[in-house]
């Protein structure tokens, strides 16, 4: 018997083209199927040893998975949409920059290319970056089953670490992200491993020099990423040209209102002090965005510093 890690166990490999047919197999298997997109995460699990998944459906040849498209007021992105696809697509920059920051970011070239941001949204793995920025924008997620579709909102989906509101026999098919343009954001991250330790989104709009609709969102420190009404409420209508001790006040004031847990990335009064710091920053840099019309949005696919 060989050890766990060294090869992949048997399993059945289902490669559906129809939407129908992949929800079909899911609904037919039962837990024992798992969807399979980049398999950046689903092969790890594999190799583990730990699982008992005989069959695995690969949704990358489903139609309208693997786009980016514009529909109902949103832009909508395919549940098998690779992440360096996110990170090059010109329109989904202009409205969610931040999105698009932190995707040209996560990881390495191989994970980008690779692993989606649906996979990544669904393994909920709470070192992850995109699923910040997506709750600042009150993004939406799209699922789809034999028993038939529905839509919730990021934050209902997200449920704890490793786990979503996902029933094992649904598909994410999409994400929606509204069209509603901020004039500053900014995705703040803190990493010294392959994955952060803490990250921060911040959208926020100029309106008469000060600060309009902030919004706040921390991830990496807890089980899932939050958005932060307290740290918001204090962000509103400060002056665009706040000065650090104003931003770092409002920094401490959303991270107090935090509880970061203790793990192999840092401990929980470390990870509050650096989300205390990344807020800060986050804020000043989306601030000073803000202030400066027409500064340009990072240009699509060009690699972010880690
Ligand atoms: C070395 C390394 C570094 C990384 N660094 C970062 C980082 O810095 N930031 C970050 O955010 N992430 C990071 N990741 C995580 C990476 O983003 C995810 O591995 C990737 O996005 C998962 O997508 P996938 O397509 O590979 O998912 P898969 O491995 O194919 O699937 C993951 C899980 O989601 C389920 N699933 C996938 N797609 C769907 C769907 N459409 N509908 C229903 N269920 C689905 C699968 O059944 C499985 O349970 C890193 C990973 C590695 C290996």
């Amino acid at each position: 018997m060989s050890a766990p890690g060294a090869t992949l166990p048997s399993f059945d490999l289902h490669r559906p083209t129809r939407l129908a047919e992949a929800c079909r197999l899911l609904a037919d298997h039962g837990p024992g199927a798992q969807v399979y997109a980049g398999g950046t995460e689903l092969l790890l699990v594999l190799r583990s040893g730990l699982s008992d998944i005989e069959h695995v459906v690969d949704v990358k040849r489903l139609a309208g998975l693997t786009s980016i498209w514009r529909s109902g007021g949103a832009i909508r992105i395919g549940g098998a949409v690779a992440h360096a696809k996110v990170a090059a697509a010109a329109e989904l920059a202009q409205i969610a920059p931040a999105l698009a920051e932190a995707e040209r970011r996560l990881g390495n070239v191989r994970v980008r290319s690779t692993g989606t941001l649906g996979g990544n949204l669904c393994f909920a793995e709470p070192h992850g970056d995109p699923a910040t920025t997506l709750l600042a924008h009150d993004a939406r997620v799209a699922l789809e089953s034999v028993r038939g579709a529905r839509t919730l909102s990021l934050d209902e989906f997200l449920v704890a670490a490793l786990e979503t509101a996902r029933e094992p026999d649904e598909i994410l098919t999409h994400i929606e992200v509204p069209l509603r343009r901020f004039d500053g954001f900014a995705y703040v991250r803190h990493t010294y491993a392959e994955r952060p330790t803490a990250g921060v989104a911040v959208l926020l709009d100029a309106v008469d020099g000060r600060t309009h609709d902030v919004r706040i969102a921390v991830g990496c420190i807890g089980p899932r990423p939050l958005r932060v009404p307290a740290g918001e409420q204090a962000a509103e209508g400060i002056p665009l040209d706040a000065g650090d001790d104003l931003l770092e006040a409002i920094g401490a004031e959303t991270a107090a209102g935090l509880e970061p847990i203790s793990d192999a990335y840092g401990p929980a009064g470390y990870k509050g002090r650096l989300t205390a710091t990344l807020v800060a920053r986050a804020l000043r840099q989306a601030c000073a965005r803000a202030g400066t019309p027409g500064a340009p949005a990072p240009r699509p696919g060009s690699p972010g510093p880690g």
